[in-house]
């Protein structure tokens, strides 16, 4: 007779214990945290550069941006304002885990920050299984992309607190049908509050900075 061992189970039971911890250190610091997650070139990084000049004056923020390789992200996060960027190299995992949060967090001083904004590795798969420990997930969607991607990749839509529709400025050239992406997406996760907008011009962008600040202010 054979035995099934649940790997996968085991490790993800694993994850979330970490994950709990990740969240209890931040709470006990009073640090609101983000997960944020797309697909690569949605525009997570993009997002990031363009939040953190609004909020200069209001929150102290530090980003832990996850990538294969390169510290081009923490980079980008460090020059446009954030007081601390620390770049995690997954060296191949095609995802951020509560362990390697755990390891960012060690290398920062959680009580001189209001705000963590994490930079998932780009992928719609597994980043949606493996819990942070952050308060919410939002998820980055960008025209280019597509309008049938909550209906190809389901669970990244039902998992998150908050959806951000980048790119809009490329409407006028590109098929995407907006009744057509949000029926997919109301489906999946309903009332999902949505955020189109464009990194590029700015459009947009008020609404998504005024609900981060709403964040940040009631967890302090
Ligand atoms: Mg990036
Ligand atoms: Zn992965």
């Amino acid at each position: 007779m054979t035995q099934r061992i649940p790997v996968v189970e085991n490790i993800l039971n694993a994850n979330d214990r970490l994950a709990e911890e990740n969240r209890a250190r931040l709470d006990a610091a009073g640090v609101f945290a983000v997960n944020i997650m797309a697909s690569p070139g949605a525009g997570k990084t993009s997002l990031i550069e363009q939040t953190l000049p609004h909020l200069a004056d209001l929150a102290r923020v530090a980003v832990v941006d996850g990538d294969i390789a390169t510290s081009i992200d923490a980079d980008r996060a460090a020059a446009a304002g954030a007081q601390a960027a620390i770049q995690i190299n997954t060296g191949g995992e095609c995802h951020l885990d509560a362990v390697m949060l755990h390891g960012a967090l060690n290398q920062l001083d959680l009580t001189h920050f209001d705000l963590l904004i994490v930079e998932n590795v780009g992928n719609l798969v597994c980043p949606a299984s493996f819990k942070l420990g952050t308060h919410k997930s939002i998820l980055v969607a960008s025209v280019p992309e597509g309008d049938d991607k909550p209906y190809k990749y389901p669970g990244m839509y039902r998992g998150v607190d908050a959806l951000v529709v980048n790119k809009i400025d490329l409407l006028p050239y590109i098929n995407f049908r907006m009744d057509f992406f949000t029926s997919g997406v109301q489906a999946l996760n309903p009332n999902l509050i949505t955020f189109p907008l464009s990194c590029r011009t700015g459009e947009g962008i008020d609404a998504w900075i005024d609900w981060l600040i709403q964040n940040v202010k009631r967890k302090t």
